[in-house]
């Protein structure tokens, strides 16, 4: 399989939420991913789960010999690894990788869709996404034109950071 670069979005509610999602990057990078860059870390507030604690979200660009559903698979696993639960739709969770690109596919299948299909919408993905990858298409359109049609009302930036895996 070629060297792609793609993205992952990296959220957490619930726990220790920073250090999750640094785990979540180590444990990543251990397993066929080359995490190249990752951007601020923003806080929001949790959409549509009532009163469910605030997210901490990140972007990672990451560039990976997997294919697609082996790189979803991957997040899963590591997902597991850090203790995320499914129970309800959009519960408070340990960790959540969404594979937010891959490359410039466009694939939409039963396990797996890229982009993402709801990133559009998504402040808390569009804007750290726009800071490190502020050209990258989306559905035809600039991740920075998508930035600038999407308020960041009630995203602040955490002040936290992420470091790269050794
Ligand atoms: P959302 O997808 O709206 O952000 P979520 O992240 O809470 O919601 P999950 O319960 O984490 O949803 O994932 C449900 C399923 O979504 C996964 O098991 C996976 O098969 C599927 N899925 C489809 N496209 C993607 C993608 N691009 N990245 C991650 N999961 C995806
Ligand atoms: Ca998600
Ligand atoms: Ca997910």
């Amino acid at each position: 399989m070629p060297v792609v670069t793609a993205y992952l979005a990296l959220g957490s509610n619930l726990g220790d939420r920073l250090g999750q999602m640094q785990q979540a990057l180590e444990r990543l990078a251990a397993g066929g991913v080359d995490v190249l860059q990752v951007s601020p870390v923003y806080e929001n507030r949790a959409i549509g789960m009532g009163e469910a604690a605030p997210f901490l979200n990140a972007v990672a660009a990451v560039a990976t010999g997997l294919a697609p559903l082996a790189l979803l698979d991957h997040c899963l696993a590591v997902e597991q690894t850090l203790g995320r639960v499914r129970t309800e739709q959009w519960a408070p969770r340990t960790i959540d990788l969404d594979v937010i690109a891959y490359g410039e596919l466009e694939l939409v299948s039963e396990r797996l869709q890229v982009p993402h299909p709801r990133i559009e919408q998504r402040d808390f993905v569009v804007h750290p996404l726009a800071l490190i990858a502020p050209d990258l298409m989306i559905r035809g359109r600039r991740v920075a034109d998508l930035a600038a049609d999407l308020p960041a009302d009630g995203l602040t930036l955490s002040g936290d950071s992420l470091q790269l895996p050794a």
